[in-house]
């Protein structure tokens, strides 16, 4: 039997938010801040939120007839490496989430899942919204990581010509790219 306003904290995912008061309150939205190590890792394979990173999540969270809607931004350090030249990269992201929560007790409860496209249910008076930043995080950073693309202004120094290089030599094919040599001439319409 629930219902005493109290449940058990023992996950402290940082984006697990109780929203009891919420569904049995005077309706008003709520802004609510947590912050907490990631539960998991988050993103694609070269840059992510790692796991036990510090997260801040900034939720403001509207209760609707039968759900909860949650517009929330997630702060983090992501950990990473540049996919060209493999320096780590730790840039700062925010990643904003946007989700309809329903309440468990007016829809189906238990394993019968009819369709997949079903909202995430609020449970035991909790939401949690790892589903939502883990698609966001997978639609927002970037999959090949650059320096360039992430506060550096270019990869490491050895990887990269330098600006003024001498390739003037280059610019001679202008001179001499349209004469043939005479004695080859003949020769062309066999090649
Ligand atoms: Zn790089």
């Amino acid at each position: 039997m629930r219902g005493t306003g109290k449940i058990s904290q023992v996950m402290k995912s940082p984006f697990v938010f109780d929203v009891a008061a919420l569904l049995r309150g005077s309706g008003i939205p709520e802004n609510i801040q947590q912050s907490g190590p990631s539960p998991t890792r988050i993103g694609p394979e070269m840059i992510a939120i790692p796991e036990g990173g510090t997260v801040d999540v900034d939720a403001h969270l509207i209760p609707l007839g039968g759900g909860i809607s949650v517009q929330a931004t997630i702060q983090a350090q992501l950990k990473g490496q540049c996919s060209r030249c493999l320096r780590e990269l730790t840039p700062f992201t925010s990643l904003n989430v946007s989700e309809v929560f329903a309440v468990d007790d007016d829809f189906i409860t238990g394993d019968e899942a009819e369709d997949e496209d079903e909202l995430p249910q609020v449970h035991q008076d909790s939401i949690d919204l790892l589903q939502p930043v883990i698609d966001a995080a997978g639609l927002n950073l970037p999959f090949n990581p650059l320096c360039t693309e992430l506060g550096f202004s270019s990869c490491d120094d050895s990887d990269v010509p330098a600006p003024d290089g001498s390739v003037d030599d280059l610019d001679d094919d202008e001179d001499g790219e349209d004469t043939v040599d005479p004695r080859w001439a003949g020769l062309e319409k066999f090649l």
